[in-house]
């Protein structure tokens, strides 16, 4: 019997892969019945190669094949939303980035009403206007700037832009024009007492400052999954950390190229923040994405 055994050892993965001709299938067939050594060897060898049972065999990868493909064409349709979300916010923010008017005599008209208000009234290429008060001692001093944007040349016109600055007889105001280019203030109300002659409004620099935050964050990063890089579970969560300072990069780097001075600080960094967050969603569906279509080559190649 055991020379039997021995032979039905050699036939049994191919009996399990049902590759044997019908004689065979049918000596094997009846040495299992009576041999409980090779019907133990031959179950272990059934569970082992097929462990879905034969019934389920053709539903359950048809059931998985369709949810995957269902939660792929989800992912691609996020991923292009996304992306798309972010070119047009990208664009909207150059198109409506201000570019500031230097000081000229025909960009504003500043009327005093002897009714408490002083106007000021800015030519019709004025789109927007920032003012600003501060106090100097006892002197009430407001900067004002005037810019347009590439988006207003193409709107329609909104007419003259005005400022209304309420005077209380008592008080000393003087309005300056920043003129946001690295020129002085233009003194456009008030009398001249030199202290504040020439002031210069420096854009701010604190964009640099951050990219740099960014990218020192970036290098730590990197040398840290460098050194746990036989750590899964660290990895993981290494390579979406390191998304976070790629994504604020990029986005400063598609907003404000490589000019790090702004003069309208609050509204770049928003823009900014803004398409880091989308940029930071695209590259994880992304990142999904490629990794699906890999293990999909991987699978095909195998098979
Ligand atoms: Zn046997």
């Amino acid at each position: 019997m055991s020379n039997e055994c021995n032979l039905i050892k050699d036939i049994l993965p191919l009996y399990v892969e049902d590759m044997v001709s019908t004689d065979t299938r049918e000596f094997v067939s009846e040495h299992l019945e009576h041999c409980a050594k090779c019907h133990v060897e031959f179950e272990r060898m059934r569970n082992s190669t097929k462990p879905i049972p034969d019934t389920d065999a053709e539903m359950v990868p048809l059931k998985k094949i369709k949810k995957g493909l269902f939660i792929k064409r989800l992912q691609t349709i996020f991923f292009t939303a996304i992306l798309a979300c972010t070119i047009v916010t990208v664009v909207f923010g150059i198109l409506t980035s201000p570019k500031f008017f230097p000081y000229s005599d025909n960009l504003l008209n500043v009327m005093d009403r002897h009714n408490g208000n002083i106007i000021i009234t800015f030519d019709k290429k004025v789109t927007g206007y920032s003012c600003i008060k501060e106090f100097n001692g006892e002197t009430e001093v407001y900067r004002v700037n005037a810019w347009t944007t590439a988006w207003d040349l193409y709107s329609s016109n909104r007419g003259n832009q005005n400022v209304v600055i309420p005077s209380e007889g008592e008080t000393k105001i003087q309005i300056f024009f920043t003129q946001n280019n690295g020129s002085e203030d233009v003194l456009i109300y008030g009398l001249n007492d030199k202290t504040q002659e020439n002031i210069v409004t420096l854009p701010r620099q604190i964009l640099m400052p951050y990219f740099i935050l960014a990218f020192f964050a970036l290098v730590i990063l990197a040398v840290l999954r460098f050194l746990l890089r036989n750590k899964q579970a660290i990895i993981v969560w290494i390579d979406r950390t390191i998304l976070f300072p790629i994504s604020y990069m990029a986005a400063q780097l598609c907003t404000k190229g490589i000019n790090f001075t702004t003069y309208s600080l609050q509204r770049d960094f928003c823009i900014i923040i803004l398409v880091a967050i989308l940029f930071y969603f695209a590259m994880l569906t992304g990142k999904v994405l490629y990794k699906a279509k890999k293990s999909d080559r991987c699978q095909r190649f195998t098979e």
